[in-house]
């Protein structure tokens, strides 16, 4: 390791800069998504005096802290939200590196990396505006299928407790086994405790996770969704509700910890013996 010391800090060091670049792009999703915008055209502008933002002043992070969070034209306030997700987004992939080691899993590494950056455009959006994207779910049933062909084969095995043969089977268990009681919420209850966007969520999320993982999301899910949701009703009275980022919040737990939770717990309940 030692010697390998300056490689990792130049992987990290990049590591770091190249997510804090994805997040800005993540604030453009966030923003435009919704509006159904393009995502190329760059043309980024002040909300308050519509200024077109220049190239300088683009840069993640520093740029903001800079201008100390002002609009170099009109002085209006930027929301500081958008320097958040570029550092909190920078700050995953730099976890995700460290914790999967880079030289060791590249591929996993980075597929890890896509799905926490898709859940926090997930996390942001439906915050916003109750919406999640049909194409960030695709996103994410993506790199799903890219996970099982290109991935480390220790990680099937890990998700599964066992070598399996054809891995695919055991993905579309996952893809339906939280989804399904998911869609029945929804009609049940006619879209008000559940979204349909929160049945594709889980649908493509529990093809990346498989069957276990897939379990702990929403049991985390609902877990945080219920905290957060009775503070909100607590504060504002507000009874509008978004669970899509509390089920990214989920997701995002089990991509790294499903397994170990999963069989913790059902070490923990005596429901079943550990695989
Ligand atoms: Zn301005």
């Amino acid at each position: 390791m030692s010697e390998l010391l300056p490689y990792y800090i130049v992987i990290y060091t990049f590591v770091f800069l190249f997510g804090a670049s994805i997040g800005s792009f993540l604030n453009v999703c966030i923003y435009r998504l919704p509006k159904e915008e393009s995502l190329i055209k760059r043309n980024s502008h002040c909300m308050t005096c519509g200024e077109e933002i220049k190239r300088r002043d683009l840069i993640p992070i520093v740029s903001w802290c800079l201008l100390k969070g002002k609009c170099r034209s009109c002085g209006a306030p930027i929301s500081p939200r958008y320097t958040i997700v570029e550092a909190l987004n920078a700050i995953l992939y730099l976890g995700i590196f460290i914790y999967f080691d880079v030289m060791q899993t590249p591929i996993h590494a980075i597929l890890v990396c896509l799905l926490y950056s898709a859940l926090i455009v997930v996390f942001f959006m439906d915050w916003d505006t109750q919406l999640i994207s049909n194409y960030v779910v695709i996103f994410i049933a993506l790199l799903a299928v890219l996970e099982y062909f290109f991935s480390d084969h220790n990680f099937i095995i890990d998700r599964f407790g066992m070598p399996v043969d054809h891995p695919y089977g055991q993905m579309l268990i996952g893809m339906f086994a939280v989804s399904v009681p998911l869609l029945a919420i929804e009609l049940l209850s006619k879209g008000r405790a559940m979204g349909r966007g929160d049945v594709y969520l889980m649908a493509a999320c529990g093809l990346f996770l498989g069957v276990k993982g897939a379990v702990v999301a929403i049991f985390i899910g609902l877990i945080t969704g219920s905290v957060a949701g009775m503070i909100q009703k607590h504060k504002s009275g507000d009874s509008v509700f978004a669970f899509g980022p509390w089920l990214s919040v989920g997701v995002a737990v089990a991509a790294i910890w499903g397994q170990q939770l999963g069989n913790w717990y059902l070490n923990f309940s005596g429901l079943g013996a550990p695989e």
